[in-house]
């Protein structure tokens, strides 16, 4: 039985992560140097890939000359290990050197796979994964260089002693409705007629709940109330977790926050189902690949 109703993109990760291994240092050393380890190189946050848009797993000998940088345990698949790396330099670097394979953003990575395939959460932990290691470096405490402890979930700071963990951040991502319309919007980086679901990193110290009605009371002026939670979604720019809900609003006037959303509108499932078959020129929705797109299907089911 599935573990959620809806398989959003990058969830669905088939990976054991075999967390009780990551602190024996000596099997995980060991496990390296299996014949059967695997490993999924990164540039950049790129992903090497075939042909058809599979993670290419090289083996250690082809790694074994390769500039890498960080290197994370993934989990075991069917017990072989995996693991995840990211290479110096830029992807013109590495031209040439993977014949049948390509280094892909994993947004196109998706789009080429075409549909919310399993192995795309393990694209989505590996590139969390190594963007915290790039960005985590230093102790946040007192400054000095952290080293990588437990197979890459943890830093461990060498002058102070302080421990720090791999960080997602929540984002709720919301459809509010109003008898039988829905309230989409765009904000100032979407092109021009893409609307989606409003959405917003919650705060400390909130519900997701809360969370919902704040962010739809502050960019839209609207109350809401029943908040359901729909579905969520791994969303590795660079680790967030995108919480998807529906809520239903009080009142339909909108007050646009102009600082984040350029436009909102009330639409009808008429328009969001033409809007999918392409049929309207001037008006797009999200692709499958977004949590936005669930939702509106949702919605578009839930009659
Ligand atoms: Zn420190």
């Amino acid at each position: 039985m599935a573990l959620q109703d809806i398989q959003t993109f990058f969830s669905g990760n088939p990976l054991d992560r075999a967390d009780q291994l990551r602190k024996l240092d000596e099997t995980m050393n060991d496990m390296m140097h299996q014949s059967d380890a695997r490993i999924m190189v990164l540039v950049g946050g790129q992903i090497l890939s075939d042909p058809v848009g599979a993670i290419k797993w090289l083996t250690q000998r082809q790694c074994a000359f390769l500039p890498l940088d960080t290197t994370i345990f993934l989990g075991l698949e069917d017990g072989e290990p995996r693991y995840a790396a990211s290479l110096n330099g830029e992807e013109a670097d590495f031209d040439g050197l993977f014949p049948d394979a390509k280094f892909r953003d994993a947004r196109a990575l998706a789009m080429k796979i075409g549909s919310a395939h399993p192995e795309l959460g393990i694209v989505a932990q590996a590139k969390s994964m190594l963007s915290w290691h790039e960005t985590h470096k230093f102790c946040a405490k007192c400054g000095a260089e952290s080293n990588l402890s437990k197979a890459g979930y943890e830093r461990a700071c060498p002058n102070c002693g302080a421990s720090h963990f791999p960080r997602t951040d929540p984002v709720v991502i919301m459809l509010a409705t109003h008898g039988d319309k829905a309230l989409v919007g765009r904000g100032p980086q979407l092109p021009p007629g893409f609307y989606s679901a409003l959405a917003g990193f919650m705060e400390p110290g909130e519900t997701i709940e809360e969370a919902v009605a704040r962010e739809l009371m502050e960019e839209a002026g609207i109350s809401v109330s029943n908040v359901r939670i729909i579905a969520n979604q791994p969303w590795p720019w660079p680790s967030s977790l995108m919480i998807g809900c529906t809520a239903e609003a009080e009142n339909m006037e909108l007050t646009l926050d102009e600082t984040e959303i350029d436009d909102a509108r009330w639409v009808t499932r008429e328009e969001i189902q033409a809007a999918m078959r392409g049929e309207t020129p001037d008006f797009f929705v999200p692709p499958p690949l977004a949590i936005a797109h669930d939702l509106l299907r949702h919605w578009l089911q839930d009659t």
